[in-house]
């Protein structure tokens, strides 16, 4: 079960990576509009070197965590950029809850992404409402844990990451207040925050890996 669960991993990393290649130039002009415009290229850098890492891993034999967390450390080290650090801790903070042995339940992945999402927080110390990831994050991880109590992990994850999506597209009406985007904050009205919709990509992709 373990190695299936690797492979898992790998196939969720691969569809972020693509997810992120097809809207490179979208969450470019999003960052643009207030920010320093390198979020696309920033996530490509992260999400490829993700992707690396967890296929050297999986050949090497590693379990499911040992092959997100390897992923987590590529991403972090690679991507530069405040969002590069902060996928690092949601991806580690996912593989904690997985375990090398084994098939996590639906509960252990919620848990997972309820520690990446508190991870976030400690980390950049944004607020829901502050328009970063967290107000996407933030209803992605209280959705998927509320669904996982009565569905199966990829029903409830794909109903989570419609909910991430729609309060990623309601920051287009927030000002930023963390982050780069928070020094031309006004221009930013009117565009939804480009690191929760990169966000609201990144799960939908995992869902569809979940569901096949
Ligand atoms: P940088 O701002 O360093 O250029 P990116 O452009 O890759 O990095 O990422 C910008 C995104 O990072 C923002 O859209 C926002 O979602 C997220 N972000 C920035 N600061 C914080 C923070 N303190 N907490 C959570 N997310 C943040
Ligand atoms: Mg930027
Ligand atoms: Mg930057």
């Amino acid at each position: 079960a373990s190695r299936r669960v690797a492979r898992t991993v790998l196939r969720a990393v691969q569809e972020m990576s693509r997810t992120i290649d097809t809207h490179v130039d979208e969450l470019g002009r999003m960052d643009a509009v207030a920010g320093d415009g390198d979020h696309g290229i920033g996530m490509q850098r992260g999400a490829h070197a993700a992707l690396r890492a967890a296929a050297e891993a999986v050949d090497a034999g590693a379990g499911a965590a040992t092959t997100l967390a390897q992923a987590a450390d590529a991403w972090s080290d690679r991507a530069g950029g405040t969002s590069g650090a902060l996928w690092g801790v949601i991806l580690a903070a996912i593989a904690a809850e997985l375990g090398d042995t084994g098939t996590p339940d639906a509960a252990a992945v919620a848990r997972g992404v309820h520690g990446a999402a508190e991870g976030v927080v400690a980390y950049g110390k944004a607020e829901i409402g502050d328009k970063t990831m967290v107000d996407a994050l933030v209803p992605f991880a209280y959705a998927l844990t509320e669904g996982t109590a009565t569905r199966p992990l990829a029903d409830a994850w794909i109903a989570a990451a419609a909910t991430a999506g729609a309060a990623a597209s309601a920051t287009a009406d927030l000002l930023p207040r963390r982050g780069r985007a928070r020094t031309h904050g006004a221009h930013s009205l009117g565009t939804p925050d480009p690191g929760a919709h990169s966000l609201a990509l990144i799960v939908t992709a995992v869902g569809s890996v979940l569901a096949a």
